[in-house]
């Protein structure tokens, strides 16, 4: 079938909750995908920064092709020898002390708002309040939307999960003002991602971090999007020096392969026993076969270099291309989560790229993200830019 034969039988039989590019993409190798007529892209989405290494990377076909000839599934009600594995590697590279998998982000996000209120009904407050923060985004399942501060998500699905706070992303008299004696925890990405690449400042995590120990109350950080070498360390959290009590991971972590995690410390996981939290599919062996492999290849040398280095060199290169018009607001972003503000609607121009050939997305109406693949060469970059340079002055001429 070609693009067009797809959406077509798309529309009659998907369910219309998504907003599609008109292309079906059906390859991938790498920073480059084709869509169903041929059609080459360079692919700066990522599949929404999950493709970290590259599509259709050969170490991972391999691993995944091995595991399918061994034992895809066996639930959870038996030890699963490469969960195992992938708990001790996530444990060690994030100093944290237990792992627990499920599928998604929006799924492991609901174990830690779990896990929080466990621990304090454990501790003589039960139903404890949770902090979020405007303009955040955790996942569509009801808590993790409920601790999504985006009021355009909550519409239409009220009632939402009670006991959630909010307030202001980088303002921690914001936060100051919501803390009673009934919160329990706060849950923040360090950097907001659908929200549109707004990184946390460093007085402002810090000052969480502070208020949390100072109140004891639980940092939840969501690196759902940031997490595993994005940002250009292995968690976001190391840029600034904190270390949180639960952390969520997922889109990245089985590079295509469905699968979160969420990681506690040891005082804190301790809360949940036998038969308190559960997924069928959480931890299966081929999602952790592959996760375990994406691990190796990010923990490899100069890996998290080399993300830093061409994020530093994409976003330099964006802020010269893009310094002298008056539409764009700002270019920021850590690592290779890179966002660029503008003035206004960023759609046209993701269209006017995906006719030239460049796969790009936004982060809320007026930023362009850019996620690529974080193994992207310099000159798979530069060939990107260049098409995103000529999209910016047609964009301009219209
Ligand atoms: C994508 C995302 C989620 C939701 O992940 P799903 O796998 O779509 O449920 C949660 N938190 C953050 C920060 C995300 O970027």
């Amino acid at each position: 079938m070609g693009n067009q034969e797809v959406i077509n039988e798309g529309q009659q039989y998907l369910m219309n909750n998504y907003a599609r590019f008109p292309i079906a993409l059906v390859k991938g190798d790498g920073v480059r995908a084709w869509d169903a007529d041929g059609k080459e892209y360079l692919d700066f989405t990522s599949g929404i920064a999950v493709c970290g290494v590259g599509h259709s990377n050969p170490a991972l076909k391999e691993v995944l092709e091995n595991q399918a000839g061994r034992l895809w599934h066996c639930s959870n009600l038996y030890w699963i020898e490469p969960q195992v594995q992938l708990a001790a590697k996530l444990c060690r590279l994030s100093g944290l002390d237990k792992a627990f998998f499920a599928n998604s982000g929006a799924e492991v996000n609901e174990a830690a708002l779990k896990l929080v209120r466990k621990y304090f009904s454990l501790r003589g407050k039960p139903g404890c309040e949770i902090v979020a923060f405007h303009n955040s985004f955790h996942g569509r399942t009801l808590g993790a939307l409920t601790a999504t501060g985006q009021e355009k998500y909550h519409r239409g699905f009220e009632p939402l999960v009670p006991g959630f706070v909010y307030a202001e992303f980088n303002d921690l008299g914001s936060v100051e003002k919501v803390i009673t004696e009934k919160t329990g925890a706060i849950i923040v990405e360090p950097v907001q991602g659908e929200g549109g690449i707004n990184p946390a400042t460093s007085k402002f995590l810090t000052g969480l971090r502070r208020l949390c120990y100072e109140f004891d109350l639980l940092l939840v950080l969501d690196e759902v999007q940031t997490g595993l070498g994005r940002t250009g360390k292995m968690f976001a959290y190391e840029h600034y020096g904190i270390k949180p009590d639960i952390v969520t991971l997922a889109k990245s972590l089985g590079g295509g392969f469905p699968i979160g995690a969420m990681l506690a410390r040891a005082e804190v996981a301790q809360a949940f026993e036998p038969g308190d939290h559960a997924s069928t599919f959480g931890g299966n062996p081929l999602g952790c076969a592959v996760a375990n492999r994406v691990l190796d290849i990010l923990s490899e040398e100069e890996m998290l270099n080399h993300i830093t280095r061409i994020g530093d060199y994409l976003k330099s290169r964006l802020q010269s291309m893009t310094g002298k018009r008056k539409d764009v607001k700002e270019v920021r972003g850590l690592g290779l989560l890179l966002g660029v503000e503008f003035t206004r609607e960023v759609k046209p121009l993701v269209d006017i790229c995906m006719q030239k050939g460049l796969l790009v997305i936004s982060a809320g109406p007026r930023v362009l993200r850019l996620v690529p693949p974080l193994n992207i060469a310099l000159d798979e970059a530069d060939q990107g830019l260049a098409i995103l340079n000529e999209a910016l002055n047609e964009w301009q001429d219209e």
